[in-house]
């Protein structure tokens, strides 16, 4: 249909009489509900598909443009998201909450009460997969084209409660009330290939060629999911893979009576994108997850291979077409897929299609810990994708030559730089072949960049500094700011403008206003209302009452030993032991608040969320203390929660050890929403602290260069435990029995810090309790304490994700960005 024009219609209509047919005609037509019998689900549904009207109808002008401008794609690699519930970030994206709201309430249905309805996709474990989904919110709102690649797991993270102070985990059901969001695209389905072994073939020109022949063939099925844009006219696209059996049963199988074999092969298809792995920051090596991540991969290729197809551009063309951006290793087979695709099926020469490659990728490293790099058994490769692992010797034995001929003699550079670990049983190294394959490599803050180069990549550094560069991430202060804390939005408009949404370095404007008395009693009033409001949930999800006029005290993020919750830990229990002694000292109040998932695997994590649950039960009841310090878990932390939680926090934990941490992003979202942050030297507080201000971030501990330098010279834990008599009690204490009868239940952590201590708390214990000091004397104050709140606030604007995606465009995909509004 050539030619049809893409025109506007009631479904879409902005005006007040088009909002409200459009939501009954799919209240009505679309899920065939009677009114008068509706239930809030149903209202949900029908305000959503409403609204996805409205995002499509951009979605797919912008696609037409991007086609007829031939522009280059970006085609974001991600194995998570995290996008959040839709509904009201659309909404505000669209500048039609006000309407919605209005309409609704002409209808007597209450908005609030139907974004409570929304199941947040929870397709990610934390940090990487809530990049993805920033990075997208962002693409879109500059204007760039994008696609984001990904799996539809039928079951995300799982639902976490706490039973008795331990992790409960839940299966999350987030399809099981329909998804209104996504659209499936049965017209562009994939097939997946799997094991059985490669034949070598002529074609007419009697070249040898090669064919694989696979045991297993899987079908990916796409959804699409529109992805709107701030003020935007652009639109990107969130389109994950499910995986179903290409036959839904083994017919001959079947008709032999084999019931059993002919429905074996069909679950274990469909298996493949049933449950997303639960582990944040750890390789368990897996052979389902590796399935995972070539399935998807593999089908987004052949999918751009497709749509380039469409634009009558050829194979070789592919680069310019598009820029494949790999969000960690999990979509590194990419690789070895596209030079598959490039030369087993399009038929283009080895050195063509490697060229093409290169200048796809691009690849985003996200940890520096040894225990989260990919490798994976090259007889796993082997087996499932035999001809990957010929590709992938074949990419290893040219690159070798050419790290011979930089370094002539080298075997122990050659070594490590090889793509296969030889050092025992052997693996193929997935960072290693992400970097041979990419145009550029980067890390996420400035010093995990640098760390990146001068530790985990030093080989790769030296053999191509060009290819590296940094990106520091960012976070999208629509949903982080303003859908999440519209009090301090209304704030933010009245003196950065009503568009600070969209150009976050506006946010300088609010500085002057730091010295205003009356301009911080405002700025106090939205922060005691934000912590009313999680207030109130804390009672209503824990039972704990806490007070709202308490210092917020937060760390919420996974509950990882490197990121330290349980140095928190020793600091509520050293500061209740202070006041069990001397009920006179100047403690101002405090309420602790953690949040955050264990895997479920993770003995240590769970044990850490044991003590916090612990130290609560203990704390929050004890007549002594009066309620002058509580201490809560929040169950579930997750986007949703995430909403509630980042604008109450006046106090921001970051306090992960230095050099472990590569940026941080939950960082951001606290400081952005006006939070002070205690932390260390890691990943992204480098950069927060130099914007900020020193004199406004509590700084302590260990620097990167002194973590090594300590480790090496014979850190030997126990000493530090025998000469500091307040780090003594606090660890005793652990055991004593007072935190529950078990007294065996913290040994295990008792016993780690004393005898290993791979994180140095105990090196770390000091600075924190004196930079905690320092904290609770500046909140004595609430004039100073509310002038750097501002200034923290202030800023931060270049921590917005559209500044990174700016970044990526310029440095890395080199595609063109809308200019910024005057
Ligand atoms: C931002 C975010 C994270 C990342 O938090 P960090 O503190 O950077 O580890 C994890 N989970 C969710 C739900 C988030 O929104």
């Amino acid at each position: 249909m050539k030619g049809i024009p893409i025109s506007d219609s009631i479904r879409t209509g902005i005006g007040a009489d088009d909002l409200r047919q459009a939501f009954l005609d799919n209240l009505v037509c679309a899920l065939g509900r009677l009114p008068a019998y509706s239930t809030r689900h149903d209202h949900y549904l029908a305000l959503a598909m409403t609204v996805r009207d409205h995002v499509m109808r951009r979605g797919v002008r912008c696609f037409e443009k991007g086609d007829n401008l031939l522009v280059r794609r970006v085609a974001y690699f991600s194995a998570e998201f995290l996008p959040g519930p839709h509904l009201g970030n659309h909404l505000l994206n669209l500048g039609l909450t006000e309407s919605i709201r209005k309409m609704l309430d002409g209808l007597g249905i209450n908005l609030d009460d139907l974004l409570a309805e929304e199941e947040e996709p929870g397709l990610g474990n934390g940090g990487l997969g809530r990049l993805a989904s920033c990075y997208l919110d962002s693409l879109a709102t500059v204007g760039v084209q994008s696609v984001g690649y990904g799996i539809r797991y039928e079951f995300g993270i799982f639902d976490q409660t706490i039973r008795d102070g331990w992790q409960i985990q839940g299966t999350d059901k987030w399809l099981h009330g329909g998804n209104p969001w996504e659209v499936h695209r049965p017209g562009a389905v994939q097939d997946v290939m799997f094991g059985g072994h490669t034949e070598p073939w002529q074609d007419e020109s009697d070249s040898p060629r090669k064919r694989w022949v696979p045991s297993i063939v899987i079908r990916g099925e796409a959804y699409d999911t529109p992805i709107s844009g701030y003020d935007s006219d652009t639109c990107a696209l969130m389109r994950l893979w499910k995986a179903e059996a290409v036959e839904s049963f083994d017919f001959s199988a079947f008709n032999h009576g084999d019931y059993d074999r002919a429905v074996e092969q069909k679950v274990a298809s469909e298996n493949l994108s049933k449950v997303l792995y639960p582990n944040d920051e750890l390789h368990r090596g897996k052979e389902l997850r590796l399935k995972q991540q070539y399935f998807f991969t593999c089908c987004a290729l052949q999918d751009m291979l497709r749509i380039l197809s469409l634009r009558g551009a050829p194979p070789e063309s592919f680069h310019s077409n598009w820029a494949v951006q790999l969000n960690d290793t999990h979509p590194a087979i990419a690789v070895a897929e596209l030079m598959r695709l490039l030369v087993d099926q399009h038929g283009l020469g080895w050195d063509v299609a490697w060229k093409v490659t290169r200048s796809t990728f691009s690849y985003t490293n996200h940890t520096l810990l040894p225990e989260a790099l990919e490798r994976w058994p090259v007889d796993m490769i082997g087996g499932l994708l035999p001809r990957h692992l010929e590709i992938i010797y074949e990419i290893n034995a040219r690159f070798l030559d050419e790290v011979r001929a930089a370094f002539p003699g080298d075997d122990e550079r050659l070594a490590r730089l090889s793509l296969i670990d030889e050092s025992g049983p052997r693996y193929v190294r997935m960072a290693n072949l992400a970097c041979v394959g990419s145009q550029t490599v980067n890390g996420v803050a400035e010093l995990h960049s640098k760390l990146l180069r001068q530790t985990v990549l030093a080989d790769f550094a030296a053999l191509w500094p060009e290819k590296f560069t940094n990106v520091t991430n960012g976070v999208t202060p629509r949903r982080f700011v303003a859908l999440a804390n519209p009090g301090l939005g209304k704030l933010l408009a009245k003196v950065a403008g009503k568009n600070w949404p969209g150009d976050l370095e506006k946010l300088h404007k609010l500085e002057p206003h730091a010295e205003d008395p009356a301009f911080r009693q405002e700025w106090r009033e939205v922060k005691l209302s934000n912590k009313r409001h999680l207030a109130s949930l804390i009672a209503e999800r824990t039972g704990i009452e806490v007070d709202p006029t308490s210092l917020f005290d937060v760390q919420v993020k996974r509950i990882h030993e490197y990121k330290r919750q349980h140095l928190n830990l020793l600091h509520v229990l050293t500061l209740y032991l202070r006041l069990k002694k001397d009920p006179k000292a100047e403690v101002p109040a405090r309420t602790f608040i953690f949040g955050g998932k264990a895997a479920p695997g993770y003995f240590l994590a769970k044990r850490i969320i044991r003590l916090a649950t612990a130290a609560g039960e203990l704390i929050n009841h004890d007549r002594d203390i009066a309620g002058r310090i509580k201490v809560v878990f929040f169950p579930d932390f997750n986007v949703r929660n995430g909403q509630s939680i980042y604008p109450a926090v006046d106090l921001s934990e970051q306090i992960s050890l230095a050099g472990m941490e590569a940026s941080g992003t939950g960082n951001m979202k606290m400081s952005l929403n006006g939070a002070l942050t205690i932390g260390t030297l890691d990943g992204a507080n480098v950069e927060i602290r130099e914007a900020v201000g020193e004199e406004n971030f509590f700084l302590f501990g260990l620097n990167a260069a002194e973590v090594p330098a300590l480790k090496h010279g014979g850190y030997r834990p126990r000493d530090r435990y025998e000469s500091d008599p307040l780090l003594r009690e606090v660890i005793d204490f652990l055991t004593s029995g007072a935190l529950g009868e078990d007294r065996d239940l913290f040994q295990p952590l008792v016993d780690n810090l004393l005898y290993h201590d791979p994180y140095l708390l105990l090196a770390d214990y000091r600075g924190y309790l004196n930079a905690q000091q320092r904290v609770s004397e500046l909140w004595m104050d609430p004039e100073a304490w509310t002038r750097a709140s501002i200034l923290n606030t202030a800023r931060m604007g270049r921590f917005s994700s559209d500044r990174s995606i700016r970044d990526y465009c310029q440095r890395v995909w080199k595609v063109n960005v809308k200019k910024l509004k005057k």
